[in-house]
C-alpha cells in the first residue's frame, strides 16, 4: 500500500479542465493508496469555510468519497488556502496538519512542509505572510463581509502577481541553510515541499556531515498532474495525464 503526496493543484473557477483531473485522480488513481497527502495550495483562494464557492464543492466531494473508500486524507494549508478549517475538513473527510509534520515513510522520518516559510530569501514575502497569518487578522477577515473579503483577497493576489514579476529566480526559491535548519530542528533527513514549482529530488550534506534528501513536489497543469509515490522500497515522483488514469 502507498503513502501519495501532492500540492499545488491551484484549483478555480477559471480551470475546469483542472478540476476534471483532480477528479479522475481521486476516482481512478489512488488503487493502493492507503494515505493521501495535500500539502497546500490545492486551491487557487479560499475566503473562508462559510464561502465555499461552487467550483470546489464537487472536488470536496469526491475527497469525502476517497474517505468513505477507507483512503486517509491529509491536508496541510498552503499560502493560498491557509484560511481552510474546519468546515472544509468536515465537508473533505481531510485530518488538518500543523505546518511542519513529522511522518515515518519508506523506513525515514521524514518532515513535510508547504514551502512558503523556506523561501527565506523573499523578505517581502515573509513579512506578507507574518501579517495575514496572524490570529487576530485572520479574526477580523473571517468576520467582514464575503464581498469584502473576495475584494481584499483579489488585491493582495494582485499585489502578489505583481511584485513576483520583480523578483528573481533565485529569490523566489528555497534558501539552503533554511531546508537544513528545518531538518536538523526536526531531526530529519528527508523533506518533501511544494510551493515553488520546480519539482526534483535534491540531495544535501548537513552541517554534521549527514546527507539528506529534499523532494519537491510538481504543481498541475490543466494536462498533467504530479504525485509523489512512496512505499516500503521507497519514493518516485510521477506524472500523469487524463488518458493515463482512464487506462
Ligand atoms: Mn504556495
Amino acid at each position: 500500500m502507498a503513502t501519495l503526496l501532492i500540492s499545488d493543484l491551484h484549483l478555480s473557477r477559471e480551470r475546469p479542465a483542472l478540476s476534471r483531473l483532480m477528479l479522475a485522480f481521486l476516482h481512478h488513481g489512488l488503487t493502493n493508496t492507503r494515505q493521501l497527502y495535500i500539502l497546500g495550495d490545492l486551491f487557487e483562494v479560499w475566503i473562508g469555510d462559510d464561502a465555499i464557492p461552487d467550483e470546489y464543492q464537487q472536488v470536496i466531494a469526491a475527497l469525502h468519497d476517497c474517505r468513505r473508500r477507507g483512503i486517509e486524507l491529509y491536508f496541510m494549508a498552503g499560502n493560498r488556502d491557509f484560511l481552510c478549517g474546519g468546515g472544509f475538513a468536515a465537508a473533505s473527510g481531510c485530518t488538518l496538519l500543523e505546518e511542519p509534520q513529522v511522518l515515518r515513510l519508506a523506513g525515514q522520518d521524514t518532515l513535510l512542509m508547504h514551502g512558503d516559510t523556506l523561501c527565506s530569501d523573499d523578505q517581502d514575502y515573509q513579512q506578507f505572510r507574518r501579517r495575514v497569518r496572524d490570529p487576530y487578522f485572520i479574526r477580523d477577515f473571517l468576520a467582514k463581509p464575503l464581498a469584502e473579503r473576495q475584494t481584499i483577497a483579489r488585491h493582495y493576489r494582485q499585489q502578489s502577481q505583481l511584485r513576483s514579476s520583480q523578483k528573481s529566480y533565485q529569490d523566489m526559491d528555497v534558501n539552503q541553510q533554511t531546508v537544513a535548519s528545518a531538518l536538523q530542528q526536526h531531526r530529519c533527513l528527508r523533506l518533501i515541499h511544494g510551493h515553488t514549482h520546480r519539482p526534483g529530488r535534491h540531495t544535501l550534506t548537513l552541517s554534521d556531515g549527514q546527507t539528506a534528501e529534499r523532494i519537491v513536489l510538481g504543481d498541475w497543469s490543466d494536462k498533467q498532474g504530479s504525485v509523489l509515490r512512496c512505499d516500503d522500497t521507497g519514493c518516485s515522483l510521477e506524472t500523469f495525464t487524463l488518458g493515463d488514469l482512464a487506462r
